[in-house]
């Protein structure tokens, strides 16, 4: 029997946003409270947390970028460093949730949670919390919905066809439902609320054409067509991988770079070589995507696909969510990879180790196993909609889904206007839910946290040679699991130097052996030997090098080793020079 139609309709998308800038972890922030709330933490948590503009909107406002680290043990750009983004798609608002909760627990937890303290001390995080200010501000606070920004594009002006409007102004824009003997769409008999397709040949029912909720732009009585979005800009199509203009990517702008957000992102990562890893937050589907979009796994070096399967492990442990190939599992077009996306210029011309999270699931929540995450929404059956309307229903009174209301539209006649309220169903978690998906994906980033490339002084001693002269040795280590050059993909920039060691020596020295700054070359961590113990173990430890130097010093006085590295960081230890006992 069918049940009777629930849902509220007098709740407007503002339900989930967040009252003030105190934090919570089951709100969306809008951009003033994000604001505050970003600079009440640097002003609460000084030593731990700096806050600045990495680049204007195109509509004037800051894009704020966070950084996380103990500034007593040393400044961030002498500490390896992971990098978390969000929101560069404007409705993706979970993202953002999700990294103001990793940057809130790692700075209430520093002092007393162990993992928060030593990864503050040793490491460093950038959080990015929106890059899509513009848009995420007018999706939050309006029936609004875009891709990125809102700067029109491809076209100035609104095109002919459906303009999605919020017409029976109850805050959300849904769908409209027409009668009519020609249309696709009936009334499911299992729920009144649900449409469902009309069978090929048949008819003698009552049946609906679909709409947008919204008015037709030269509307002449006979074809309805839906307009392109005006704001039709994709910023993750708008970076220097393989970018291709608007005819072969859709919403890829103008050229690389093109929009300030985009640019602000790249120049803030260009200028933190200490990058070692990244996470960009989307939504949806609960599914963590890495690179490549362009290149079939077996086209990446063997070592970078091992790495980031090893990774990638992290990941599934905390979120329960599958990781896959963007090329494989991930791609809209099998034959067309996707152009111009964030992650793979980070795996590509910065070498990072960089991970893609589509949260939550819906689906997933009602307890549907998804497999190929694209089809589904086009190949979803009727049982599937009953238990996701189920979740609604039985977890949040019904909302997330508008019953069908008559309304008087000023073009059509008579319609009705309901359905799914796409914003906070599918595109992100009703606020109840939201907590658990910021929980988990901060458990991965923590994770991945510690897998930075990290130097350490593994040794540094002096020994007096007899007369004036002192012999300095230092063994210069990788402590951690990524080698010094991250990934084979970023050994072929060029662009990651590697480790060296520096002596500076105090007043009236001179250095007699070895070179004030001596290469070393990389060293690896763990993550080459990370793999099922050999059975005819050949295994050395290529983490380590030492270096020598041989000091004249008059007056003994103190030198000072220091080792660099781009992305394993800096190190540094004064010495005594001795004497001869
Ligand atoms: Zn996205």
């Amino acid at each position: 029997m069918a049940q009777p139609a629930v849902g509220k309709a007098n709740e407007t998308p503002d339900r989930y946003v967040a009252p003030s800038a105190e934090f919570r972890a089951d709100r969306y922030y809008r951009y003033a409270e994000l604001t505050d709330l970003l600079h009440s933490w640097a002003a609460a948590y000084p030593e731990l947390a700096a806050v600045e503009s990495i680049g204007k909107s195109y509509e004037g406002r800051d894009i704020w970028a966070l950084t996380l680290t103990n500034r007593a043990t040393g400044p961030d750009a002498e500490k390896p460093a992971y990098y978390v983004d969000a929101n560069i798609h404007a409705g993706e608002v979970t993202g953002s949730a999700v990294a103001l909760f990793t940057a809130h627990h790692l700075l209430t937890g520093y002092g007393d949670d162990p993992r928060a303290t030593r990864l503050l001390d040793e490491t460093a995080l950038y959080v990015v919390p929106r890059i899509g200010v513009d848009g995420a501000e007018r999706y939050l606070a309006s029936p609004e919905q875009m891709r990125s920004s809102v700067r029109p594009w491809p076209e100035p002006e609104p095109q002919d066809g459906v303009q999605r409007e919020d017409l029976d102004g109850d805050g959300w824009v849904t769908q409209m439902r027409v009668r009519d003997p020609h249309g696709p769409w009936k009334v499911s008999t299992r729920d009144p609320r649900l449409m469902v397709r009309r069978g090929p040949d048949e008819t003698g029912g009552e049946y609906y054409f679909v709409f947008p909720e919204g008015t037709i732009k030269d509307y002449d009585g006979g074809e309805v067509k839906v307009a392109p979005p005006l704001w039709g800009l994709d910023n993750n199509r708008n970076f220097p991988a393989r970018w291709g203009p608007e005819w072969e990517q859709r919403g890829a702008g103008a050229y690389p770079l093109s929009e300030p957000e985009t640019r602000a992102v790249a120049d803030f990562m260009l200028a933190h070589p200490n990058i070692h890893g990244t996470q960009h937050y989307h939504t949806f589907s609960g599914v963590i995507l890495r690179a490549s979009a362009l290149r079939a796994d077996e086209d990446l070096a063997k070592a970078d696909l091992k790495t980031y399967k090893a990774l990638a492990e992290l990941g599934t442990e905390e979120t329960g969510y599958r990781v896959v190939s963007i090329f494989h599992d991930f791609a809209y077009d099998k034959k067309k990879p996707m152009m111009g996306n964030h992650l793979d210029w980070v795996f590509d011309s910065l070498g990072c180790f960089g991970f893609a999270t589509e949260l939550w699931s819906l689906p997933a929540k009602a307890g549907i196993e998804v497999v190929d995450f694209l089809k589904f929404f086009d190949e979803r059956s009727e049982d599937d909609d009953l238990a996701m309307l189920k979740v609604l229903d039985q977890q949040l009174g019904g909302s997330g889904y508008k019953p069908w209301v008559p309304f008087e539209h000023p073009q059509l006649g008579p319609v009705e206007i309901g359905g799914w309220e796409f914003k906070f169903t599918f595109q992100n978690p009703p606020g109840p839910f939201l907590e658990e998906e910021c929980r988990r994906n901060a458990g991965f980033t923590l994770r991945a946290m510690g897998t930075a490339p990290r130097l350490e002084l593994v040794e540094a001693s002096t020994e007096p040679l007899g007369g004036d002269l002192h012999k300095v040795a230092a063994v210069v280590g990788n402590a951690g699991f990524l080698p010094t050059y991250v990934s084979e993909s970023g050994k072929a920039t060029g662009r990651i130097k590697p480790v060296s060691a520096t002596l500076g020596l105090g007043d009236g020295m001179a250095l007699v052996g070895g070179e004030e700054e001596t290469e070393l070359g990389h060293l690896m961590g763990r993550a080459d030997q990370y793999e099922a113990f050999s059975v005819f173990p050949a295994y050395g430890n290529s983490t380590r090098r030492r270096v020598e130097w041989i000091v004249r010093a008059p007056d003994a006085g103190t030198v000072t080793v220091t080792a660099t590295s781009p992305k394993g960081g800096v190190v540094r230890r004064e010495l005594t020079l001795g004497t001869v006992g």
